[in-house]
């Protein structure tokens, strides 16, 4: 006797749900399921929401964050922003939390991810040029390391402290790196708004 499963569609569901992070191979198969029987149109829509973001979204040139269909991201079109500050990050998903804090007012940078020797990561992968670009070319007066306490996030804060400070700007460049009450070894994404708040406040000198 033949031993049946699923027909190969929904194998092949499965196998793609799998591959997203946080599931596994039971929650593929019920997410799966779930989809195939979800009631009016809510698995077409899926779909087309999914290629939407895939063919729309791509990322903006001057800050790194996700930008659609027009000229820079809603951070860098907005034009009641500090021009002189920019706060750098890891990746575009730590501007976010720390927007909301409301804290900060100016620009913002991702490097795109973080010294890492093991990943073979290094400055060069890293979008360190094009923040040099945007300080020359602007009126940049701060720049804030807000960057994670864990071994990677030192070790890129002050090879970029360090870098900046070589570079002649033609003006004085404040460097800054978040700190206080930040979680040792954390990432910015674990840290909760009031923690993130004060640590941009306490921001200290490089
Ligand atoms: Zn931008």
């Amino acid at each position: 006797m033949k031993r049946v499963g699923y027909p190969s569609e929904i194998v092949e569901l499965i196998s793609h749900l799998k591959r997203l992070p946080g599931v596994g191979p039971k929650s593929a198969e019920r997410i799966a399921i779930w989809l195939l029987r979800a009631k009016g149109e809510f698995a077409f829509e899926f779909s087309s929401a999914i290629r939407n973001a895939k063919e729309q979204v791509t990322f903006c040139r001057f800050c790194g964050f996700f930008e659609s269909g027009l000229a820079g991201c809603d951070f860098c079109r907005d034009a009641d922003r500090n021009e002189q500050c920019i706060c750098v990050v890891e990746q575009p998903t730590d501007m976010l939390p720390i927007e909301r804090t409301g804290a900060f007012r100016g620009f913002y940078h991702s490097l795109g991810g973080k010294i890492s020797p093991l990943d073979n990561v290094g400055p060069e992968e890293l979008r360190i040029d094009a923040l040099v670009q945007r300080i020359k070319e602007g009126c940049v007066s701060e720049i804030i390391l807000a960057v994670g306490s864990d071994v990677e996030g030192e070790a890129t804060a002050s090879f970029l402290a360090d870098h900046l400070k070589r570079i002649d700007f033609g003006r004085p460049l404040s460097i800054t790196r978040i700190a206080q009450g930040m979680p040792a070894g954390g990432g910015l994404e674990s840290a909760d708004e009031l923690t993130l708040f004060r640590a941009l406040d306490g921001r200290r000198s490089l």
